[in-house]
């Protein structure tokens, strides 16, 4: 025991890179991954475990780790009890319900009485139970896509983010179970240790400013002078701008911050109100 913060995250798999590129971005200095099961930062009190993360909610809950990175889907079907302290917004995917393309189904009543593979069973009975709907549920390890041509199954319950797989094994969605993306946990119990509290809370600290850093962009234009009014209708969620002085005595430079997934829907209007030299750059970091 060395007092560090101990972070559970994927050692191999679709978050892992992401999982890395946060806790990178939050400043931390590590070693990546490779073979070993953890490192600890150099400049920060925090240990990397690379897990499973089919393991992660257990480790999480019996302390072996004080939180860790897992999508909302794993939480959910391993019904550990963890706390979710913070949406991380990858790792992105749906839990659907899929049947294969030459069958019809219109109404999720028509799944009573069908059989369904899943790797999810826990979350799936959930969902049937709360539906008023009775299936009967098979339990398989992976590859449940291809249940339905083996004529194993009459439907799917599967972790889908393209629907490409889907495609290719002709199946295609009948009903949205649920939404996932990657989460943070902690057990549920607070942690009894002061300095590792600290620790937690400023990590959560960064982990926000580099989320909100990400959602944003900071926007710089010119503008004819007279138009400066309606630039800032244009502009979302702005109340007042950073305005600048031109060499050029009729314009001014304008300078935002914008939401990220605004920025293509404004565009036509800004230029429209006279708006040149437009460039947009991302955030680093933001702090509240
Ligand atoms: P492990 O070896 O760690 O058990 P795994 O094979 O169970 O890995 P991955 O396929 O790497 O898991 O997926 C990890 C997580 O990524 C999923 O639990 C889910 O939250 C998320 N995810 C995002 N898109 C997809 C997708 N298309 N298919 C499966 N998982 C996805
Ligand atoms: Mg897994």
């Amino acid at each position: 025991m060395n007092g560090n913060l101990k972070i559970a995250i994927q050692k191999k798999g679709r978050l892992t890179e992401k999982s890395v590129e946060l806790l990178k971005l939050c400043g931390f200095d590590f070693e990546n991954y490779s073979e070993r099961l953890f490192v600890s930062a150099r400049n920060y009190p925090i240990d990397i475990l690379f897990l499973r993360d089919d393991d992660i909610p257990e480790y999480v809950k019996d302390k072996v780790a004080d939180i860790g990175i897992v999508g909302e889907n794993v939480v959910l079907e391993k019904q550990t009890q963890t706390v979710t302290l913070e949406k991380l917004g990858f790792g992105r995917c749906s839990l659907l319900l899929a049947h294969p393309n030459d069958k019809e189904l219109n109404s999720l009543s028509e799944i009573n009485g069908k059989t369904i593979a899943t790797t999810y069973p826990r979350i799936l009975t959930n969902f049937l139970k709360k539906n008023d709907l009775n299936a009967n549920i098979i339990e398989l390890s992976g590859s449940v896509e291809i249940a339905p041509s083996l004529g194993v199954a009459d439907l799917i319950c599967d972790i889908v983010s393209t629907g490409n797989t889907l495609m290719m094994n002709k199946l295609k969605k009948s009903f949205k179970v649920f939404d996932s993306e990657a989460v943070i946990i902690s057990s549920k119990d607070k942690l009894d240790d002061e300095k590792k509290n600290k620790i937690l809370k400023d990590l959560l600290r960064r982990i926000r400013s580099v989320l909100s850093a990400r959602s944003s962009k900071y926007l710089m234009m010119n503008i004819p002078k007279d138009s400066l009014k309606k630039i800032t209708e244009i502009i979302p969620s702005l109340k007042s701008p950073t305005v600048l002085h031109l060499a050029d005595e009729n314009m001014l430079a304008v300078h935002a911050v914008i939401p990220s997934d605004k920025f293509w829907s404004i565009i036509e209007d800004l230029k429209k109100a006279g708006a040149s030299g437009i460039i947009l750059l991302p955030i680093e970091n933001m702090i509240a």
